[in-house]
Parts: C-alpha cells; structure tokens; sequence
C-alpha cells in the first residue's frame, strides 16, 4: 500500500493522539503529536519564569528550542534539550499555558516548519488543530475527531489520575472548554474541520471503534 499522510484534528481529550498513535502503529507509520510540540514550548516558558505577555522571549524560545519526539516501547517520549519532559508536558500549568504561546505567529511558523520537515517522506499520522486546514492540506486522509465535552473531560481525567496529576473534574472541564475557546477564536490557524475533512464523533465509540473506522478509510485511498 502505498505510504499517504494521514491528518487528524480537533478539541483537546478527543481521543486524537490514542487513536493516531495505534493507527500509526497498525500501518507502521510515524506518529507526530504537534500538541506536545507547542506543549515543550509552554513548559520552557514557564520553566524560564516567563508569562504570557513575554512575547519577544517566547518567540526566542520557538526560534531556538531543540524538540525531540521519539517512539519508546509503543509510546511518543518527549525531549527539549535532551531534557525528558514527556511527563511535565502533561501538568495542568503547562495545559493552561499552551493557547496563550500557540497564538503568537512567529511560534507556529516555527512549529509548522518542522511539522512539514517531519511529514516530508509520508507515511506520518500527525495530530493536532490545524494540520487538515493548514500544515498538510494535501493529506490524503482528514479526519476531524471530537465528542462531548463531559466525555472529553472525563477522558481526560483518567489519564491524569493515571499518571499521578491530581485534578478535579469540574476543573478539568472548564480548563478544556476554555482551551477549546482559545484554540477556535485565534486569529491564526484557528481550530476549525476542514472543508475535506470527514467528522468522527466518539463519544460513544471505543478506542478500536474509532481505530478500525480510520484504517478502513485509509484502505479506500
Ligand atoms: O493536543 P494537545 O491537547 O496536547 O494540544 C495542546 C495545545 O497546543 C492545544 O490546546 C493548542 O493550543 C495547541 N496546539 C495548536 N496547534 C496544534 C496542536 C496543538 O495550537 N497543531
């Protein structure tokens, strides 16, 4: 089968890098998370004591950040210079952080650069808010992932507990409803379906539901 581009987007917890990470897999493919790219910004912003507002230095930050995604025993592992992150990337701080660096223009021209670089050879599944609409428009596949606000939350939810966070729910959901906002009411690249893509709710389906359905529109390609 020949080695297509496979695009999936949408709002935070909606199953986006668990799919695109066992779709990758089951096609031998490269998994790119782009979240976690512009979340290893957010994390040196604020490991450097910076706030939202210091522009000129966040933007120094995505100029000069070395960003490193490697697949470990079936997971993406995340490095900024050579720091392991892959678990502080995921602190609710860093979380809230993340919109406010992601709007800066200079930011995401860096980000998009090397998301282009990575996907260049094909055969990529690469996931985040605007890789459909503007990093890869020509993929072969879009796929536009979402599901209920509450499911999302929830998901997301367990993941943290899982991995040690300790967060409230209600927190949780207004944390991802405000995220969401940002990410859809920013001027540049903002989240939104794109016209080619295909809309895949799964709030009511299970993880290989939602596996099995992406493959079998890769197959038709
Ligand atoms: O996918 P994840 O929830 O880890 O993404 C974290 C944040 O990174 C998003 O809420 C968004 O602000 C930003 N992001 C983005 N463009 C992408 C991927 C993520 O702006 N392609």
């Amino acid at each position: 089968m020949k080695k297509i581009i496979i695009a999936i987007d949408g709002p935070a917890g909606a199953g986006k890098s668990t799919v695109a990470q066992i779709v990758a897999q089951r096609l031998q493919y490269v998994y790119i998370d782009t979240g976690a790219m512009y979340r290893c910004i957010a994390w040196k912003v604020l490991q450097d004591g910076l706030t939202a507002d210091d522009e000129a230095a966040i933007v120094d930050i995505a100029r000069n950040i070395s960003i490193k995604l490697m697949y470990i025993d079936g997971k993406t592992q995340v490095f900024v210079d050579k720091c392991d992150v892959t678990n502080a990337i995921r602190n609710p701080e860093v979380s809230r952080m993340v919109p406010e660096v992601a709007q800066f223009a200079v930011v995401r021209e860096a980000m998009v650069a090397l998301q282009r670089q990575m996907a260049e050879q094909g055969g990529v599944v690469m996931d985040g808010r605007d890789i459909g609409t503007h990093v890869l428009p020509n993929a072969e596949v879009k796929i536009f992932l979402t599901a209920s606000i509450e499911e999302r939350a929830q998901r997301r939810w367990r993941e943290l507990t899982d991995k040690g966070f300790s967060v409230s729910l209600e927190e949780l959901t207004s944390e991802i409803a405000d995220r969401d906002k940002k990410d859809c009411e920013r001027e540049i690249s903002p989240l939104i379906q794109a016209t080619d893509a295909i809309l895949m709710d799964t709030t009511a389906l299970s993880i290989e539901q939602a596996v099995s359905e992406i493959l079998a529109i890769c197959k038709e390609r």
